[in-house]
């Protein structure tokens, strides 16, 4: 653990792994380099085996990605991170450094739709066998447990349909069937939720999203014990090179460090559109885990007051009356809110599940994750609500 762990979050958030060079420098540096040089062969051929601390090439080692991720393993409170290309090359990262042929996983329903590719197509040509359950059902996983279980992966609350899943009792059923527990924490980022606290073993980001927080980067990283992180899922991104480039990485630390107080924001402005949406007469429902009409509310409560409040993050999805036709209406009615898929900008986004994110998969699996025609999933930015509101009250009146 850092130095910096006697600090609060928001400290942490700002400082944690900060390496200053002999420049004494105040903002963190960007090190734009492919390799580093050593002072002799000897040296080289120590750094090379690891018996020598220090930078050798930066598909590995670069100190601005070391910083970037030294400062997210300070705020989830774990001891080790690896940085990762993207959100999915940190899923697959995992996948690929702790699964062998023959393994057994269990996931849920309701997650992004490339982590439903990813485990049902790609790692099954492996031999990795995956079975996907409801995200809300604890018996359902239980249920599913088999002795080749390895792995058990969630994301909590999901995406797009802001299901809030149970960490603990899936820590149980993880810890009963000898498999880890993986959760992707990208909606809520460790400013709102840290599931180490409910018995995570590892913990995924996608850096894409809030961390960065402004929609510049694409990125990503497992979280967890040293012993789990740095043993085989370092060792899969030293031989692989599913690395974060340290552009990126500068991005996201810059992005971090204002990360609390645009997750608490965000997530007021979210709380008062899902509110305001509610009582809109073109709406169905409204899938937000700060409603109290959430069947998850008390649990999404316990879960995500990291920060001392709860706060259900900057997402609100919501159905439509009618299907695709009224959705897309919605959707095209605005003339503010971006178009597009990506979640965690300042700028608000809005996307049609079924048709882009989830468009990939079969309608089966779909329906399973109770991704409907109707549904439209937005990302609430820094706009004035007001602003907001209205763009989306254009369409739906319509
Ligand atoms: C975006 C996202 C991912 C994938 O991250 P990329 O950076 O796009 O590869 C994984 N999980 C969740 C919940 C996401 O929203």
């Amino acid at each position: 653990m850092s130095e910096h762990d006697e600090y609060g979050f928001d400290t942490r958030a700002v400082r944690a792994g900060q390496q200053r060079s002999n420049f004494n420098e105040n903002s963190e540096a960007l090190y734009l380099t492919s390799s580093f040089v050593h002072e002799s062969a000897a040296v080289a051929a120590k750094r090379f085996s690891g018996e020598l601390d220090g930078n050798v090439y930066s598909r590995f080692t670069n100190p601005t990605v070391s910083m970037f991720q030294d400062r997210l393993a300070a705020l989830e409170g774990m001891e080790s991170c690896v940085a990762t290309s993207s959100g999915m090359s940190a899923v697959l990262t995992a996948a690929m450094a702790l699964l062998r042929a023959g393994d057994h996983v269990i996931c849920s329903h309701s997650v992004f739709g490339s982590v439903i590719t990813l485990f049902d197509k790609n790692l099954r040509k492996f031999g990795v066998d995956t079975t996907f359950v409801s995200a809300t059902d604890p018996s359902a996983w239980a249920a599913a447990v088999k002795p080749n279980t390895r792995m058990l992966f969630v994301e909590t609350p999901s995406n797009p349909t802001m299901e809030v899943s149970d960490m603990a009792a899936l820590k149980q059923v993880a810890t009963n069937a000898g498999a880890l527990f993986v959760v992707d924490n990208c909606f809520c980022t460790p400013a709102i939720q840290r599931p180490v606290e409910f018995g995570a073993d590892l913990v995924i980001h996608s850096a894409t999203k809030f961390l960065d927080g402004h929609g510049r980067i694409v990125g990503g990283a497992v979280v967890g014990s040293k012993q789990l992180v740095m043993g085989e899922v370092y060792g899969f991104l030293r031989t692989a090179g599913p690395s974060m480039s340290p552009f990126n990485a500068w991005v996201a630390l810059k992005g971090m460090e204002t990360l609390s107080i645009r997750m608490e924001a965000q997530s007021k402005r979210a709380l008062q559109l899902a509110r305001w949406l509610e009582a809109h007469p073109a709406i169905e429902r409204v899938l937000y885990p700060g409603l109290e009409s959430h069947p998850q509310f008390e649990l999404a409560k316990r879960q995500q007051s990291a920060s001392g409040e709860f706060l259900a993050g900057a997402v609100v999805s919501f159905v439509v009356k009618g299907g695709r036709e009224e959705a897309w209406r919605v959707v095209d009615a605005t003339k503010m809110i971006s178009i597009t898929a990506n979640v965690g900008d300042t700028k608000s986004t809005i996307t049609h599940p079924a048709s882009t994110t989830h468009g990939r998969i079969s309608k089966e699996a779909r329906e399973a994750a109770g991704i409907g025609e109707g549904l439209l999933r937005v990302s609430v930015g820094l706009e004035n609500a007001a602003d907001v509101q209205a763009d989306l009250a254009r369409g739906l009146a319509a």
